[in-house]
């Protein structure tokens, strides 16, 4: 890529030259109707010749690399993400900015622009409003297939980061890929993307797209034999590679005005290797060699220059330096009385009960429990927000329980836990199952390790070489990128990252301004706490 102001001034320059090309064809093509209808011309009118395919941007690539820490997407071992961002900016404050900090829940958002209490993706299950039921599991492949998450989300009447493309640049292209994580791409596309697709295994066993109905591509891309693997891909890498070879597919076939990919391997492998760098390296070069192979593509298709470049995580890894037993949290909740519904896990655990009388009972008895490794119990009251009931003392600041608050009231839904356990840094759930498997790392709360993610954006409307410690959320995604496409963002809880923009709105500018004091105070306390408690060896 060339400089960003000559690639700002290629593409005016380019808009210039289609707005020429439009105003010939319009002209042309009333001229021949006119002769057509009046009068045969005297000398032959030129055939109207096809111009040369032009790409108008602007344009825009999301790539979130699922369950990448903010240390592990590092420039200095990742030349091609390294590139990028020298032509872009970093945040380094970036976190996921709400609860849960879960694959389907983090997409949602990143897809919408609104918190979880708006999409209402609250985990991987939740409770069925007024029952004492839990509604049905969203990591059920089977499930996601036919769209459910994407419709939820329609239901609960988000708008979509793809709709409002769609309103801004009417026919153009929005498409969501990921490989096995159904509910990744689905949740992304958040009813409005026109294509959502991912790897299946069909009924040979083999590795092969699969979409969700009503959102397919082309034959082509379904049908392709470099897509048409012998089996789910297990060599560490492999995954990743497919992904993106979908999306190259998507890109030179459909040149779509916003791509959204999510390579999910670091994350099904983080959980197992946690954040041994042995295991994770190799696959974190892996995914700089996906993005470049996507920059590559890019240029090829002759998109680039008009390409604005998100590359982010939907949440970190928890390495198990300290692991709670599932088992040890059912008891106390027994012995309180309280009748559990569902008991959660990762690097916090949500409780539901069965008998919504008994939490605050439950509630106390896990505090007085003194669990090890457990910072916080918090429960939400019989006005629906979440109240800290354990110890302030145990916390290592009293900013630190405003951050906790402030991402419990993202969540907060009369669906939502009855009870949230904050977890001290590097500190997950075990199950029996885990404990089976040898869970190494989990995610979906509020340890510093879960919410700290990387964010780079680069491209043409961004400024080079800029660093930012403006504590950018996953809800900002969706409004950056309308503004940078040039659609206004439309009722959404996330703001435009304006301070790396070449050209900001005003408006966007003084909503960065109101909104960063508060999110920086959250962030520096998180980062205090985890510090006081670092446990890594
Ligand atoms: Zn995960």
């Amino acid at each position: 890529m060339s400089s960003p102001r000559s690639v700002w001034l290629t593409r005016q320059l380019t808009s210039f030259a289609v707005a020429l090309l439009i105003g010939v064809t319009v002209f042309g093509t009333s001229a021949r109707v006119d002769s057509a209808v009046v009068v045969a011309p005297t000398t032959p009118t030129p055939v109207a010749t096809k111009p040369p395919a032009v790409h108008q941007g602007p344009f825009a690539l999301i790539i979130v690399v699922d369950a990448a820490r903010y240390d592990e997407l590092d420039p200095a071992r990742m030349p091609n993400l390294a590139k990028l961002a020298a032509q872009g900016a970093t945040y380094v404050n970036a976190y996921v900015g709400q609860l849960p900090s879960l694959t389907e829940a983090s997409h949602a958002t990143i897809g919408t622009g609104v918190l979880p209490k708006r999409h209402l993706i609250l985990g991987d299950t939740w409770r069925v409003p007024g029952s004492e039921q839990m509604s049905p599991n969203l990591l059920d492949g089977n499930l996601d297939r036919t769209g459910y998450i994407s419709k939820l989300i329609q239901q609960s009447g988000s708008p979509s980061l793809a709709s409002i493309l769609h309103q801004r640049w009417p026919g153009s292209i929005v498409v969501s890929v990921s490989g096995h994580k159904v509910y990744a791409a689905d949740a992304m596309g958040a009813g409005g993307a026109d294509f959502v697709a991912f790897g299946v295994n069909d009924s040979r066993g083999h590795f092969v797209p699969g979409a969700t109905p009503g959102h397919a591509p082309a034959h082509g891309i379904m049908l392709s034999r470099q897509l048409d693997l012998p089996s789910y891909p297990r060599t560490p890498g492999l995954e990743d590679q497919w992904t993106t070879t979908l999306a190259e597919k998507f890109l030179f076939k459909y040149h779509p005005r916003l791509m959204m990919i999510n390579l999910p391997e670091v994350d099904t492998i983080g959980h197992l290797a946690g954040t041994d760098v042995t295991v994770m390296q190799p696959l974190l070069s892996g995914v700089d060699k996906q993005i470049g192979r996507l920059i590559a593509a890019y240029g090829r298709a002759g998109m680039l220059p008009q390409t604005d470049f998100v590359i982010t995580s939907d949440h970190g890894m928890t390495p198990a330096v300290h692991t709670i037993d599932t088992g040890v949290v059912q008891k106390v909740i027994r012995r309180a009385g309280g009748q559990g519904l569902y008991v959660g896990h990762g690097d916090y655990c949500q409780v539901w009960l069965k008998n919504p009388e008994a939490v605050p009972r439950v509630a106390a008895a896990l505090s007085q429990a003194k669990i090890a490794n457990v910072a916080a119990v918090y429960m939400r009251n019989a006005g629906g927000k979440y109240a800290l009931v354990s110890a302030p003392s145990r916390l290592a600041a009293p900013s630190v329980e405003r951050a906790y608050s402030d991402l419990l009231g993202t969540l907060n839904q009369g669906e939502s836990p009855d009870i949230v356990l904050v977890y001290d840094e590097n500190t997950i759930t075990m199950t029996p199952t885990f404990i089976k498997i040898g869970r190494k790392g989990d995610h979906g709360g509020a340890t510093w390790g879960a919410q700290h993610i990387p964010l780079f954006i680069a491209g043409p409307g961004i400024k080079p070489r800029y660093t930012s410690s403006y504590p950018a959320r996953l809800v900002d995604i969706a409004p950056t990128v309308e503004t940078l496409l040039g659609a206004r963002p439309q009722r959404q809880d996330g703001i435009p990252l304006a301070d790396a923009m070449v050209a900001p709105p005003a408006a966007a500018m003084s909503a960065q301004l109101k909104r960063g004091p508060q999110l920086a105070v959250d962030v520096r306390a998180m980062e205090y706490e985890a510090a006081l408690r670092p446990n890594l060896h």
